[in-house]
């Protein structure tokens, strides 16, 4: 079922991150993790469909998007930039991404954090988030998409890597010997979203240590 909703604000978390909350539907519930698919209500854009990650915590009156723009081609995120408070979206019913099945490490590269950021919401606001961790890498330190929500969540561990070591984090890929370094028991849940070679790449090690992750590739 397609669903016309109005934006009620829009801003941004980071230069090139813009958070949207938008009206739910009466009766209408996610699981943290779930997605959507999502389409601009304008002419000419209503056919173009695009997955979308909820990021707020399920008991919120509205619903919210964290979207990364896209600004170097005319594409759906990219037109998403441009828009705001009084526009409309159309939604379809959630459907399941990465699911929480229990303590573990989450491994996100840049916007890849999205199913993250309602999941791990979700335990902070159940008292559960102790043990969990996050290793977040991204290009830059100001590509780090919501740090401060991260760093204040008491509970969590956190670990963030920067390509250019920007922010004075390790320039270090995770990989391998990242793996070997900061994580004890492999036989922990793994839950890995981002670019997909990255993806592609954690898998493969993960097995490798003898870990069974939960996957999902966000850009390609
Ligand atoms: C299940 C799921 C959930 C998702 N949830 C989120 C979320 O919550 N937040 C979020 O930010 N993203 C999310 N994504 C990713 C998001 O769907 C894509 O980033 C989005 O569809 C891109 O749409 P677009 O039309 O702007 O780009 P598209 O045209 O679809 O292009 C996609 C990719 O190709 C590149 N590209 C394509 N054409 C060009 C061109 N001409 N020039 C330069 N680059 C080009 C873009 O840089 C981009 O990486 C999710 C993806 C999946 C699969």
């Amino acid at each position: 079922m397609v669903h016309r909703v109005r934006i009620l604000e829009a801003e941004n978390v980071t230069h090139d991150v813009r958070r949207f909350r938008f009206e739910k539907p009466a009766g209408y519930a996610f699981e943290p993790g779930q997605a959507t698919d999502v389409m601009i209500d304008r002419a000419g854009w209503r056919e173009k469909k695009r997955p979308f990650t909820f990021t707020c915590l399920r008991d919120r009156d509205y619903l919210e998007f964290t979207i990364k723009i896209y600004s170097d081609h005319d594409g759906v995120t990219n037109q998403l930039g441009g828009l705001g408070a009084g526009d409309h979206l159309l939604i379809e019913d959630p459907w399941g991404t990465i699911q929480y099945k229990g303590k573990g490490i989450f491994i996100a590269g840049g916007a890849g954090i999205t199913p993250f950021i309602a999941i791990l919401r979700d335990l902070a606001e159940k008292s559960e988030i102790e043990g969990n961790q996050l290793f977040f890498a991204n290009k830059t330190e100001r590509d780090i998409i919501l740090r401060d929500t991260w760093e204040k969540m008491r509970g969590l561990g956190h670990v963030f890597v920067t390509d250019d070591g920007s922010g004075g984090f390790p320039s270090s890929r995770i990989d391998k010997a990242f793996l070997e370094r900061h994580v004890r028991d492999f036989g922990q849940h793994f839950y890995v979203c981002g670019p997909d070679r990255m993806v592609a790449d954690l898998k493969a090690t993960l097995k490798e240590l003898g870990a069974e992750p939960d996957a999902l590739v966000f850009e390609k």
